[in-house]
């Protein structure tokens, strides 16, 4: 639905800040979507808002679809999900503290739930806001201009082929940042006789049955592509690192070695000596912030870290106060921290947070970058972006949210991925918003083939 901004002349109710154009419905939308519902449930007068999402459906990464390369409309597959995830963090650090996993699924559920169960926990919370209804559908955003007031933005509907132009006051960016893959090159790839392909292609772990898989890079999605392809049968996972192992002790079958440097043939030749058979590589190189409808000076432009510059609270583009971007960091905390995001960029859109002059925002955004900068491991990690998502909430009226638990439920998940990379998804944590505690899981993770949300609500 298409929401037109009322003519200049008519007077807006003053908590009606402005026209809002947001851009897709994956997490972040729909976190920002669902605050708007919450201020207008308090009786708020809300401004109009039109969100375009590119997919036909709502829920950005966490729908699945057998697509690779375009859709059926040509353009690139948003998409980077595969059969048989499962959420590689605690869900009780994920959860929303507005709509707790007790209140969506009438029973405590197990810790680490895969994919279409927490799909269908997000998109619960947003069939209960009542926000489709600003939402378009297939409809991709091509190009945006600063009309120094706002932004004229034109959208293409994908199904009728028909684009159109529109004026709005602001804009949030909520198109997410692991879709568009950072795919290196090496030397061999060419004549390379197997199966080369990025992890946002990656489907299916059954493919890799019984061969030789290498492995490149040393975040999640390595992590998680090489465990899926050994518990799917692969022969050997080799996983390269460039910078730093990943360190866990791998089971037999697995490697971890340092640095693909070429292909020669069917193998892979590591800096350290190691040459590997391989049938398939997976390149786990990450993605690219990818923002190809902005003008240069809107673009946000950064690597995957925990505070990426020009973003006052991580979220307000420092150069243009009515562009907003949600979600762009590298992140241990998410759905909470979308939400701690949203609402603040609410309230800053509604005039209930007033952004304070240019240099003390610049200044507030240099001690953040500093403090990333200094950071050392993955538990000064964890809190600083505890940090940010309470400096956030304290704010803006989210509901309560016990983040202390949240930081200790960190603690835990990194303490026990150390001990045994295998059964960490086994552990159970208890919830930040209801206390509830998960249940034991009915079959452990490695032995849980079927991802299906019947075989995993079954608790019987
Ligand atoms: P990422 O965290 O940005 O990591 C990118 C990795 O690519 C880094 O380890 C980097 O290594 C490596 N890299 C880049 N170029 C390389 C090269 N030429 N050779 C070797 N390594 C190279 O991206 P990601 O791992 O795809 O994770 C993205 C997001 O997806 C994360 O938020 C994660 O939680 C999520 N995810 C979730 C699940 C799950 O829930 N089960 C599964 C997978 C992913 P350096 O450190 O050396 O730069």
């Amino acid at each position: 639905l298409m929401i037109r901004r009322p003519p200049r002349s008519t007077p807006k109710p003053s908590s009606a800040a402005s026209d809002v154009y947001k851009r897709q419905t994956g997490p972040c939308g729909l976190s920002f979507l669902r605050s708007l519902h919450q201020a207008q449930s308090k009786g708020e007068n809300i401004p109009e808002v039109v969100a375009f999402e590119k997919q036909e459906s709502w829920g950005g990464l966490w729908n699945y679809t057998w697509r690779t390369g375009s859709d059926q409309y040509g353009d690139p597959i948003h998409n980077s999900m595969y059969r048989y995830l499962w959420s590689n963090g605690p869900k009780e650090c994920l959860e929303f503290a507005d709509y707790s996993f007790d209140e969506h699924f009438k029973k405590p559920i197990p810790s680490f739930p895969p994919r279409a169960v927490l799909q269908d926990y997000i998109l619960g919370r947003a069939e209960n806001s009542d926000v489709k209804k600003y939402v378009k559908f297939n409809t991709t955003v091509t190009s945006v201009a600063d009309n120094g007031n706002g932004f004229d933005i034109t959208y293409r509907n994908k199904k009728d082929d028909q684009t159109k132009t529109e004026s709005f006051d602001k804009l949030v960016v909520a198109t997410g940042h692991f879709s568009v893959p950072y795919i290196p090159e090496y030397e061999g790839m060419n004549s390379f006789p197997g199966r080369i392909m990025h992890s946002h292609d990656f489907r299916d772990a059954e493919e890799f049955r019984d061969k030789n898989v290498v492995v490149l890079g040393s975040s999640y999605s390595a992590e998680d592509v090489a465990l899926q392809c050994h518990k799917y049968g692969a022969k050997t996972v080799t996983i390269g690192y460039r910078n730093n192992p990943m360190g866990f002790n791998w089971p037999e079958g697995m490697k971890e070695v340092h640095y693909m440097d070429k292909i020669d043939g069917n193998k892979a030749v590591f800096k350290d000596g190691t040459v590997q058979e391989m049938d398939a590589l997976i390149l786990c190189t990450g993605y690219l912030h990818h923002f190809p409808f902005l003008p240069e000076d809107l673009k946000l432009k950064t690597h995957n870290r925990l505070y990426p510059p020009n973003l006052y609270k991580g979220v307000v583009w420092q150069n243009n106060q009515n562009l907003f971007y949600l979600g762009m960091q590298d992140q241990f905390h998410t759905f909470n921290m979308f939400d701690a995001q949203a609402w603040y960029v609410r309230d800053i859109i509604m005039d209930k947070i007033t952004l304070p002059s240019a240099d003390e925002l610049a200044k507030d955004i240099d001690n953040w970058v500093k403090k990333e900068e200094a950071l050392e491991d993955a538990y000064q990690m964890i809190d600083f972006q505890t940090d940010y998502c309470v400096d956030l909430c304290s704010a803006v009226d989210y509901p309560k949210i016990d983040f202390e638990l949240i930081r200790k439920h960190f603690y835990d998940w990194e303490h026990h991925k150390e001990e045994n990379i295998l059964t960490y998804r086994d552990k159970s944590f208890s919830s930040p918003v209801t206390g509830t505690t998960g249940p034991s899981h009915h079959t452990t993770w490695l032995d849980a083939m079927d991802d299906s949300m019947a075989t995993y609500l079954d608790t019987k």
